[in-house]
């Protein structure tokens, strides 16, 4: 019998639940990532009991009313939050997003076929061991995604399901199985009744999962239709490498490459050529800002996530040199963080490009050496860090505003370059003879 490990609160709950008479079980998620030997990221809790009979036994605990219509209660254990839900069936669902009503039903599996894909519908109790209806099991180990029941049908119920199926097939590496894809090609323009937020959720996780380059060529009309700018570049030939791919097929290729878990960099690989079918000659960065802006407006990303993948895009044609006099440059410019996360994005690409990779990432991990002793000696490199500040040119009689700004930044440009100490002496003893000049 398959054996699942449950923390002590799970424990705890599927004991007191059962001490009254009832049936409970942990569920979803928790048993389906247990069944991978990964770590669940929480676990939930389905039973019998209706959400005042679960208030009524965890009087003692603090409960959070999460879903109380949905059955869900939220119990604040000592080894963390545990949702616990009623099972339940959904009634029709006329949005394609979710149900109209939902109700309480006495039978776990009632409470599984509800549920999105085989996967994500078994339960699991110490005792009764695995209930697995769908044939959950049997697909982890075949390493397949598809649906409960008829896929056509629960897309059509929930469009955020295709989503979470392109989510769930790039973390784990998954097959989608035929029927779920071809139910995704037909039923995703129904994702245009999806929250933006809840989309760019599943998006995100989708982007960071190893699986990620099968799902971006597979459901390339998915990642159009939720990103319309990308679209241009999915019939856009570019040769690379001896080879002509579309530019979108470079882009996931380049988000495949790109090993870290930063969002800003996956998106930036993803998006940084949008502008160029736009763009017929010349610099098409600024366009690809410019409409990764609006892609990521639509998307309600973060606003962190959404200036450093910009920012990355804006520059990621720049050339920043292995040498300090450059690095000092761009790490005033942009930043330390950023300017790995540029390293980062480069590195991709060019694995991406296929062309002379390995010498454009020994200079970029190059420029990482760099930057670390810049940063390792305290090297000057940013306004904060200068010597002098505006408060010195002040007392020296200098007008506030924008005299000053510009003279910080002129000592600024010079100390980077090289051509002045940081010492703020020599800063002032410049500056003075400049303005000297001036007035002459
Ligand atoms: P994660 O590890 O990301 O938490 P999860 O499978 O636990 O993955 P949740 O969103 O926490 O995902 O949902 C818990 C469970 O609820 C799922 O395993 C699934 O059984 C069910 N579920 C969640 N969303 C849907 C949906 N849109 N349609 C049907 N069932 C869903
Ligand atoms: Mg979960």
């Amino acid at each position: 019998m398959t054996e699942i490990k449950l923390p002590k609160g799970a424990a705890a709950i599927l004991d007191v639940l059962e001490a009254r008479g009832h049936q409970a079980y942990v569920v979803g998620g928790c048993v389906r990532d247990s069944l991978l030997s990964l770590e669940p990221k929480d676990w939930d809790v389905c039973t019998s009991a209706v959400p005042q009979e679960i208030e009524s036994y965890f009087k003692e605990e603090r409960i959070i009313p999460t879903g109380l219509r949905h059955g869900t209660v939220t119990l604040l254990l000592d080894d963390g939050p545990y949702e616990v839900t009623t099972f339940r069936k959904d009634g029709a669902y006329s949005d394609n997003r979710r149900p109209d009503s939902v109700s309480f039903v006495a039978d776990i599996r009632e409470d599984l076929a509800r549920r999105d894909f085989t996967i994500n519908a078994m339960a699991y109790h110490p005792k009764e061991g695995l209930i697995d209806p769908f044939g959950g099991e049997k697909d982890l180990q075949k390493r397949l995604l598809t649906c409960v029941g008829h896929a056509d049908t629960r897309f059509n119920e929930d469009a955020l399901r295709i989503m979470r199926a392109l989510r769930f097939a790039s973390v784990y590496g998954f097959q989608i199985s035929e029927e779920t894809a071809a139910a995704i090609d037909k039923n995703y323009p129904l994702l245009r009744k999806i929250a933006a937020e809840r989309i760019y959720a599943e998006l995100r996780q989708t982007l960071l999962g190893s699986g990620v380059l099968k799902v971006l060529l597979a459901f390339s009309a998915v990642f159009t239709a939720v990103i319309p700018e990308l679209a241009p570049c999915a019939g856009f030939p570019e040769k690379s490498g001896g080879r002509t791919h579309t530019l979108y097929d470079r882009a996931a290729r380049g988000v495949a490459a790109y090993p870290g878990d930063d969002p800003a960099v996956k998106l930036a690989l993803l998006l940084h050529d949008v502008g160029k079918p736009l763009c017929r000659s010349g610099d098409h960065a600024q366009k690809s800002r410019e409409l990764a802006e609006q892609a990521a407006d639509r998307l309600r990303l973060d606003h962190e996530t959404k200036a450093a993948m910009l920012e990355l895009i804006l520059y990621h044609e720049d050339d920043v040199e292995p040498s300090v006099k450059s690095v000092r440059q761009w790490l005033a410019r942009i930043g330390y963080r950023q300017l790995l996360r540029l390293t980062d994005f480069r590195i991709a690409d060019s694995l991406a490009y296929g062309t002379e990779s390995n010498s454009e990432i020994a200079k970029q991990k190059t420029i990482r050496q760099i930057a670390d002793q810049i940063i390792a000696q305290g090297l000057c490199f940013s306004l904060k860090d200068l010597a002098i500040s505006g408060r010195d040119l002040l007392a020296r009689g200098w007008t506030e505003g924008k005299e000053i700004g510009r003279a910080l930044q002129e000592v600024l440009d010079l100390v980077i370059e090289g051509s002045l100490p940081n010492e703020r002496k020599a800063l002032l003893a410049h500056l003075e003879k400049q303005k000297r000049r001036r007035r002459l």
